[in-house]
C-alpha cells in the first residue's frame, strides 16, 4: 500500500462519517423548521458532534506520514477539491521529502503488518 492510497482510504473514511453527520444534522434542522419540534434538537447537536468528530479525527490521527509520523493534513484535506481523494498535485511529504506513491510496509486495525 502506498502512502496516497492510506491517504484516500483515510479522506474516505471520514467524508463518510462527516457526511453522516452533516445528515442527520441538517434533517434535525428540516424537523425543527417543518413542526417547530425543539424536541429534535438533540439530534442537531448529535449529527454537528459526529461530524466534528470525524473532522477532528482526520486532523489529528488521520493523515499522519508512513516514513515520519508527521501529519501531511494540510496537503491532503486543503489542497484540492476532490471530496473522496487526495490531490494528484501532491507528491513528496513536505517533512521528509519521501515519495507518497512508494509502496511501505503499513500495520491495519487489526495490528498485522502488510508490505504490498
Ligand atoms: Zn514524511
Amino acid at each position: 500500500m502506498t502512502a496516497r492510497e492510506k491517504f484516500n482510504r483515510t479522506r474516505h473514511r471520514i467524508g463518510y462519517v462527516s457526511l453522516v453527520g452533516s445528515l442527520v444534522a441538517i434533517t434535525a434542522v428540516t424537523i425543527i423548521m417543518a413542526n417547530n419540534a425543539m424536541n429534535a434538537l438533540p439530534f442537531f447537536a448529535l449529527g454537528m458532534l459526529i461530524a466534528f468528530i470525524g473532522f477532528a479525527y482526520g486532523m489529528c490521527f488521520g493523515y499522519r506520514c508512513p516514513h515520519c509520523d508527521y501529519s501531511c493534513h494540510a496537503m491532503c484535506v486543503f489542497s484540492g477539491k476532490q471530496m473522496f481523494r487526495v490531490n494528484p498535485h501532491f507528491q513528496f511529504c513536505p517533512f521528509c521529502g519521501t515519495d507518497i506513491d512508494m509502496e511501505v510496509s503499513v500495520t491495519d486495525e487489526a495490528g498485522t503488518a502488510s508490505s504490498v
